[in-house]
């Protein structure tokens, strides 16, 4: 622990006590298991338990994801709450699972923002907490306050700065939908007055190409779905936009931007006498794969090993001036992605051609819009030297439970009825443990020790219609459906569900009630 750690450490145990002086700061942080290191949550979108070389894979290079796997904890039963982007992000920021939220679902480019601005988030919790906070990079959880439709020209009613941030610098959505704007903490960066931006997902502007109609002017990558809409960048896109374009993204130098405006974050609160939280969502390797030119060909896969490789050199950026600051010592680093993988979805990138032997799910069934393992088992690594002892670690953690861990760890105080699905797991997350949460909950899912559970439903992948039951450590392949053969589970985690359920109308009902008494 270096000095300013320490006194970050002594400050927080010294109000908890009630001390003033030096002295008795200093005396209480002995006691105090209370830790407030720098936290940076990087974000992987679409990344597949197999896709790292750390979790197995022998066609795609990772040798910095490798690096935080070797000198961290990797874990093998991580997960993300859903096999999509918003819910995974929704659970992610604010402890509660995604479907609590009706809206939490992949959302349009120009949806209202979907966490509200009396909700508890990992950065409120953590400001509250004496932290300064920023998120760069993929948003996807909507923008605005839903009162009037989103005016792109002037100051949106609600982006992250409104939901704890003090600093944003992120993409207004998603890569493969407009608008193909950054929006810097209240604004579209590179507004023209002459030329406003205008969004719609309902029609087209008059005169403007779409994919559809001049697939000529699909220069650098052609739909296979869907994506047939504007097009920016030589890319369709989803959704309509027009004008804008001294302020449209260039995909190709996307990484190098976010990852110079992370940098740049880490660089600047490393300088202030208080600890810093980053979430750096990364836009790899969701769809549209256009990596930069230096890593185009660094695999046999086409654009989406290559953008993988890309990624992984963001990975390697920041921890590098983690390091290069003196910090690397102070700053927890968690790593994991938001949905499992997918390959064609929606572009004509060759995924699926160039696929070859590479596994995304590594051993696990299905991917992203599944809920079979491979849609939310993900690699999921913590990594913090000099405290987190390096190892592999079994115990069942989710990124739902960052919120109530990075809570305790840090002293801050969760609010009442607020995160009510987040679990204090920091002793797993920091190899203390091999004890996860007893339980994992998706949709209609229910994962509970060895067992995995799930309820009927039919996904984009058409695989689940029958409510199944697989025993994960005899077959975390989920290849032998045992229901019939073990009724009483059956019930077991069928009831847990229900509970589960009547756990979040309990929190609504006494959310409702204490607004009622105020
Ligand atoms: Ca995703």
């Amino acid at each position: 622990m270096n000095r300013r750690m320490f006194l970050r450490s002594a400050a927080v145990a010294g109000v908890a006590a009630g001390a003033i002086s030096g002295r008795n700061l200093l005396k209480a942080d002995t006691k105090s298991t209370i830790k407030k290191p720098n936290i940076v949550i990087v974000y992987a979108d679409d990344l597949g338990y197999g896709d790292p070389s750390c979790y197995g894979s022998k066609f795609i290079n990772t040798p910095n994801i490798d690096k935080l796997a070797k000198g961290g904890q990797k874990f093998t039963n991580g997960y993300c709450a859903a096999p999509t982007c918003t819910p995974s992000r929704y659970s992610l920021l604010t402890g509660e699972s995604p479907f609590r939220n009706s809206r939490a679902h992949i959302l349009r480019g120009d949806a209202a923002m979907i966490i509200s601005t009396k909700q508890a988030t990992v950065a409120t919790v953590l400001r509250s907490a004496g932290y300064t906070t920023g998120v760069v990079g993929k948003w996807h959880l909507g923008l605005g306050d839903g009162k009037a439709p989103i005016d792109w020209n002037k100051k949106i009613t609600q982006t992250p700065n409104d939901i704890g941030f003090d600093e944003s610098y992120i993409m207004a959505a998603t890569n493969d939908r407009v608008p193909c704007v950054y929006v810097k903490d209240k604004g579209v960066v590179g507004l023209d007055p002459k030329d406003p931006i205008l969004v719609s997902y309902k029609k087209n502007f008059p005169g403007e190409p779409t994919g559809k109609d001049n697939p000529e002017l699909l220069t650098k990558m052609k739909h296979s779905h869907g994506h047939n809409c504007s097009i920016v960048n030589g890319i369709g896109r989803i959704g309509f936009m027009k004008g804008g374009k001294k302020a449209l993204w260039v995909d190709e130098d996307m990484a190098d931007l976010f990852t110079a405006k992370a940098v740049d974050f880490v660089t600047r609160k490393s300088k202030e006498d208080k600890p810093f939280f980053l979430f750096f969502a990364l836009h790899q390797p969701h769809v549209p794969r256009v990596p930069n030119k230096r890593f185009v060909g660094t695999t046999k896969l086409g654009p989406r090993g290559d953008v993988i490789v890309e990624m992984d050199w963001c990975v390697g950026e920041i921890t590098k001036a983690l390091e290069t600051l003196g910090i690397a010592e102070d700053t927890l680093i968690l790593f994991s992605s938001d949905n499992g993988p997918v390959l064609d979805d929606g572009y004509k990138d060759d995924a699926r051609q160039k696929n070859g032997k590479h596994t995304a799910s590594g051993i696990l069934k299905g991917g992203k819009y599944s809920h079979f393992e491979g849609g939310t088992c993900v690699p999921f690594i913590t990594y913090w030297p000099g405290t987190i002892k390096p190892g592999v670690s079994d115990a069942v953690v989710s990124q739902t439970d960052y919120l109530a861990s990075l809570a305790a760890m840090t002293g801050a105080t969760v609010p009442a009825g607020q995160a009510i699905d987040s679990v204090n797991i920091m002793p797993a997350l920091l190899g203390e443990s091999k004890e996860g949460i007893e339980a994992f909950y998706q949709k209609g899912t229910v994962r509970c020790g060895e067992w995995k559970f799930i309820a009927g439903s039919t996904k984009r992948d058409g695989t689940v219609k029958h409510s199944q039951l697989y025993n994960l450590k005899a077959d975390p392949s989920e290849k032998k459906n045992v229901a019939k053969a073990n009724p009483k589970v059956v019930t077991k985690l069928q009831a847990m569900l229900k509970a589960t359920k009547a756990k979040g109308q309990a929190a609504v009902k006494a959310k409702a009630k204490r607004k009622k008494t105020k």
